[in-house]
């Protein structure tokens, strides 16, 4: 499965968010991407009929901030050019912004999606105990609920693009026997209100210099959502609709494994879960600490 993934995804989190997570790395002006994708993604042989993120929007990934229009844009582009892609909006933000994940498995798999939700969720509900040759294993993938850790939402077209035209037999293989669920917006208004920001408020020439304007969001950033409430603090009360649609989306799917991408500036540490138990939910499981302690040994 792992191969799925562009060699140059690097591990980046937040210290202050609640999953695991990783992102692509982008550089505060012009990252590695602002060239070909193929410069970033592995190169392998793609279907010349999908449509590469940089012909649709006009310019190189990493070379300015995407906003969430841009993005919903092409990943529906990808779900009518791709036979692996299908697209299912969730939710609606505050600020009338359309959620959705898209759908990515095999062609074959997507002619009986429905059915194999339906054997995977009586899987994950453990009546069924052994596997079946249709079982698929299933991952979602979510991409920035903190708006302004912007790798998370600039990577995600190219993951799209990636999984659409790879014809390496790697991905193939993938796309057979798992389902990936591709959200990568998950907090579309405080990501806008990023992009805004970071594109209008940027020289010609990006600035690495932190105390440079481009990198000092006005308050409110882009962290939180359009009524400044950080979603990745809605996991578990789950009062606002981008988190009540994400939360209804894994019950109706039941991943596997959850992704969940973000960010950390360039001088900071590494976050590890579980973190400090101060911050541990009483309503989290104990088995959770126990479990994301295991995942941080693997990080370390
Ligand atoms: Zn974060």
């Amino acid at each position: 499965m792992m191969q799925v993934w562009p060699k140059s995804f690097n591990l980046a989190v937040c210290k202050i968010c609640l999953f695991v997570v990783s992102g692509l790395w982008m550089s505060h002006s012009v990252a590695a991407e602002a060239t070909d994708p193929a410069s970033v993604l592995p190169r392998q042989k793609r279907k010349s009929s999908i449509t590469t993120p940089s012909d649709f929007l006009g310019f190189k990934i990493g070379s300015r901030h995407l906003r969430h229009d841009q993005i919903h844009g092409y990943m529906e582009l990808l779900a009518e050019q791709s036979d692996r892609v299908s697209f299912t909006p969730y939710a609606t933000s505050h600020g009338g912004r359309q959620l959705f994940v898209l759908v990515i498995t095999s062609p074959d798999n997507q002619k009986h999606i429905a059915k194999i939700k339906e054997t995977h969720r009586e899987l994950a509900s453990g009546k069924m105990k052994t596997p079946r040759r249709e079982d698929r294993t299933v991952m979602y993938l979510g991409y920035g609920v903190h708006g302004d850790e912007a790798s998370a939402m600039n990577a995600s077209p190219l993951l799209g693009y990636h999984l659409a035209s790879s014809q390496a037999d790697s991905v193939v293989k993938a796309l057979n026997d798992s389902v990936l669920l591709l959200d990568p917006s998950l907090n579309p208004d405080g990501g806008s209100r990023f992009a805004h920001w970071a594109n209008e408020n940027r020289g010609r020439l990006g600035s690495q210099d932190p105390a440079d304007r481009e990198h000092r969001q006005d308050w409110p950033g882009g962290r939180t959502n359009y009524y400044w409430f950080d979603l990745n603090r809605d996991w578990l009360p789950v009062v606002h609709p981008e988190s009540r649609g994400r939360i209804q989306l894994f019950h109706e799917w039941k991943p596997n494994v959850v992704l969940d991408f973000h960010e950390m500036g360039s001088s900071s540490s590494y976050f590890f879960q579980p973190g400090i138990p101060a911050r541990t939910n009483p309503l989290t499981p104990a088995k959770n600490v126990e479990l994301t302690e295991q995942l941080a040994g693997k990080h370390a």
